[in-house]
């Protein structure tokens, strides 16, 4: 059996993935609010194989939240730190007050046969801050596998593509 969230109460949802044999959109009910939501699910194979790899992010284990990995795709990565109803892109289970719930994008291209990151922060109360240098308004800063990400008191590092973390 696996788990998934349900996007309005939080709680667990308890499903059996062997049902789930091909790309598939599938009906979740949660016991606990009782609310009805849809998931998109992929096969497994294309999922592992198929997928492009345009990097990730690290997410680094503090006392606020454990450690999480988040797949980038091209385009714009939102960060933030979770919060049920939510949409953005990476949600960072995190109980990190100084986070905002929309706090930073990741912006990736292809350019030359390479990705290119840019970070710009979505006007937060605390900032966001790669090597410890602060993107200021309206910045769209060029960042690099390795490159350390501070969201409050979060700390999140890029990785290149083919890493595995
Ligand atoms: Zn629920």
């Amino acid at each position: 059996m696996k788990k998934i969230r349900c996007p309005k109460c939080d709680d667990f949802v308890l499903f059996d993935e062997k049902t789930i044999d091909r790309e598939n959109i599938v009906v979740f009910h949660c016991d606990h609010c009782g609310k009805t939501f849809k998931v998109k699910f992929k096969r497994k194979e294309q999922t592992d194989e198929n997928e492009p790899d345009f990097g990730s992010v690290v997410v680094v284990e503090n006392i606020f939240g454990q450690r999480q990995v988040f797949p980038l795709h091209l385009g714009d990565n939102s960060f933030g730190r979770r919060n049920p109803g939510d949409d953005i892109d990476c949600p960072i289970v995190s109980t990190d007050p100084s986070m905002d719930r929309l706090h930073c994008i990741i912006n990736v291209t292809e350019k030359d046969g390479g990705l290119v990151y840019k970070i710009r922060d979505c006007n937060s109360n605390t900032g966001t801050f790669v090597m410890n240098s602060e993107v200021t308004k309206k910045e769209q800063r060029i960042i690099f596998p390795g490159n350390v990400i501070s969201l409050g008191a979060t700390t999140l590092i890029l990785q290149a593509s083919g890493e595995k973390d």
